[in-house]
């Protein structure tokens, strides 16, 4: 598999269950924010997507 993309996180190449998971995030930034009118696109791979819900006080695991 050809692929080029990597976890915006870590940098590691994403592998089969990364895409699976596909934890993504794309919209632009508003007013107000240091990125004012530009553009976010983050992609985690399986591993940084746990590290971040473990690091959230609240928890953004709903079952
Ligand atoms: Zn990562």
């Amino acid at each position: 598999m050809a692929n080029k993309e990597q976890c915006s996180k870590c940098g590691k190449f994403l592998d089969l269950w990364d895409f699976q998971e596909d934890f993504s995030l794309s919209r632009f930034l508003g007013y107000g924010t240091k990125y004012d009118g530009e553009r976010l696109e983050i992609k985690l791979c399986c591993e940084c997507m746990e590290k971040l819900i473990d690091e959230c006080k609240i928890s953004p695991i709903k079952i």
